[in-house]
């Protein structure tokens, strides 16, 4: 049962008010006294964590014994299935009304003429999202009276993503979009942005402070680094030199060539959703509209289903979520778990299409309708399409940076160096990670390490990059997961799971379910190193547990499942490279018995 819909941010993310305060107050002190001091307190990590309240209790008064399910998961592209025969009249959607109108910085050209007289920007970063943010905290608190300047091409100054396809769906104030606030752990209100307006410089009193800040470019796109120079150049041939430079500009939603192709009059109802603006589109005309599909079934498209869904209520708008894959997230999670989500977000009021791809695209009457791979077709006012991201490399090229040809992003070292005095951090670098390899993240807490890391790089450190970073996902009020490491459906899989349903009898099931019976065993309240592992059954319920990913016998990702608190212990073992022969053990460590209440 579901105990609320109140999305809060909690435990880890209790840090963060405190941190931003620190910062914020060093940074106003900064203009009237010696801020040394008060730069020098240590930076917490900007770690933004949402989850329902209680959802891992939800209905479970004690959970009872353990499954060890392992599987190796391919993608599979099959049938699919005709959703809604009926039409539903399609409102008018005034396309105009979400006409992007580009934003123009106030005194650009005057701020660029005072920024050639100052001479080159002691710290450049390029992209003005959670990466740069965090890089410039790390460069205040090594270097207390840095200048830095930062340049975004969007109207927005630096704020946080995650919530845009969680809380803000969720959130009771009807002017969300426009307050952009967000409902966090404990229940207080937060704004969506990092820092107050006012928090931010102008260009002259950036340049005119000795004791440094930061000022934000807005609206203007950087085409062109010439690294050897230390310059870069914007859109309109405007040039700014550096001494050092960041860049972190993140990554762009995919489209699907068919949409891309298709005709103005499909295209004004497709949605790609990464931005501010994107939200502010979506949510009005979720609220004009009786239909939405979503095509893609990643962390993206999964969250939005869900939180449009509640958004309207079941009888409010109807949801559609199609994909390749036989259940959600599908290519991060074991088969039986992805299957699992979709029949609980089916509860939720989104309808399932999985296995299908899209093969047309057109209008019928004022609905678009989408013809799938088994030849049926599924009408909605609108498409959202979330079917990945690609790194925002476009200036790659004209400026001799590297960009790896398997991972996508700009080659980075350990230390994410890509030239001299030129960093790379968050979802567009490509890094090189001691323990995992050679790997491009695109998640939150990695923007926030990585950046961190760039930034204590360009105030004179020389770390590697060593501490793993994490990411999670809330689907509907019951399912929230931490994970760590390489978390990919396509290795195999050992999950240790407790039962949330206390009258169902605990099975340890060896080698599938065949052999199920012969091998029943009542467990009650510990995981037995000697216990047999067995096949996932569709009938399993999967409450709370873990998930090991493994490369060659080696955990090389964990997944947390409704399991909180113990994402220091994954991080150990995955930086231990633990063997699959210690799991039982290992399994051990997170204590699946304890409450919620207990383990905080
Ligand atoms: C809706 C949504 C929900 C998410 N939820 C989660 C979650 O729950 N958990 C999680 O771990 N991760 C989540 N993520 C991913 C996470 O937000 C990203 O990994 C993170 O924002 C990456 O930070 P970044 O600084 O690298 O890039 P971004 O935040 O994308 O910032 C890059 C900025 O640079 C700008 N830019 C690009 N090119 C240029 C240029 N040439 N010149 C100037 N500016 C430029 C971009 O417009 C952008 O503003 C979510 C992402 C989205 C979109």
């Amino acid at each position: 049962m579901m105990l609320t819909r109140q999305l809060i941010f909690r435990r880890s993310t209790k840090c963060v008010p405190e941190a931003l305060n620190i910062c914020r107050l060093s940074h106003k002190l900064s203009r009237h006294l010696p801020i040394s001091n008060v730069l020098k307190q240590p930076v917490k990590p900007i770690v933004y964590r949402s989850i329902r309240q209680a959802s891992t209790n939800s209905g479970v008064k004690k959970t009872l014994p353990l499954i060890i399910g392992i599987s190796t998961v391919g993608g599979a592209i099959v049938a699919y299935n005709v959703l809604r025969k009926k039409e539903s009249p399609a409102k008018e959607t005034d396309e105009d009304e979400f006409e992007d109108k580009p934003f123009v910085q106030e005194h650009l050209q005057e701020d660029l003429a005072l920024l050639e007289e100052f001479g080159p920007i002691p710290y450049l970063l390029i992209g003005a999202g959670s990466a740069s943010y965090a890089a410039y905290r790390a460069i205040r608190t090594k270097d207390p009276t840095a200048k830095v300047l930062m340049i975004g091409d969007e109207a927005f100054l630096p704020y946080m993503r995650p919530p845009l396809s969680k809380e803000m769906w969720f959130a009771k104030d009807p002017n969300v979009a426009e307050t952009l606030s967000f409902t966090q752990w404990d229940g207080k209100s937060r704004s969506i942005f990092y820092e107050h307006p006012s928090f931010y410089f102008s260009m002259k009193e950036l340049l005119d402070n000795k004791n440094g800040g930061i000022s934000v470019i807005r609206g203007k796109k950087v085409v062109k680094i010439d690294p050897a120079a230390q310059v870069v150049y914007l859109d309109k041939g405007e040039k700014i030199s550096y001494k050092k430079c960041l860049v972190a500009t993140g990554a762009k939603p995919k489209n699907l060539p068919l949409f891309e192709n298709a005709d103005n009059s499909v295209k004004k109802h497709v949605t790609l959703f990464r931005t501010i603006r994107d939200f502010q589109k979506l949510e009005k005309i979720v609220k004009k509209n009786d239909s939405v599909v979503i095509v893609g079934g990643g962390f993206l498209g999964s969250e939005l289903a869900c939180g449009i869904a509640y958004k309207r209520g079941p009888s409010g708008l109807k949801v559609t979520q199609l994909f390749p894959e036989t259940g959600n997230l599908g290519k991060v999670l074991p088969e039986y778990l992805s299957i699992w989500i979709s029949k609980k977000m089916e509860k939720e009021g989104v309808k399932i299409i999985p296995e299908v791809d899209v093969k047309a695209v057109s209008m019928k009457g004022k609905q678009v309708e989408l013809l799938l791979s088994n030849d049926q077709a599924v009408t909605a006012d609108h498409i959202i399409v979330a079917v990945g991201a690609d790194p925002n490399t476009e200036f790659a090229k004209a400026s001799g940076l590297e960009v790896d040809p398997v991972h996508g992003g700009f080659v980075v070292n350990t230390e994410m160096e890509a030239r001299k005095n030129l960093w790379i951090a968050g979802d567009v670098s490509c890094f090189y990670d001691v323990n995992l390899g050679r790997r491009r993240i695109e998640h939150h807490d990695h923007a926030v390490v990585s950046g961190r890391l760039a930034g204590e790089n360009m105030a004179g450190e020389s770390k590697p990059y060593w501490h793993q970073s994490m990411f999670w996902s809330d689907l509907g009020p019951e399912i929230s997961f931490e994970a760590i490491g390489v978390v990919d459906s396509s290795l195999p899989t050992v999950g240790v799971f407790t039962k949330p349903d206390e009258k169902e009898e605990s099975k340890l099931i060896v080698d599938g379910s065949e052999k199920a019976d012969d091998s029943k065993t009542e467990e009650k309240s510990e995981i037995k190193a000697d216990t047999a592992p067995r096949a996932p059954n569709i009938s399993d319920n999967y409450g709370k547990g873990i998930i090991f990913y493994l490369r060659e016998d080696t955990i090389v990702g964990i997944a947390l499942w409704n399991v909180l608190g113990k994402m220091q212990i994954a991080r150990q073992i995955i930086n231990e490279s633990k063997s699959q022969d210690d799991i039982s053990e290992i399994a051990k460590l997170f204590d699946l018995y304890t409450t919620e209440e207990s383990s905080a």
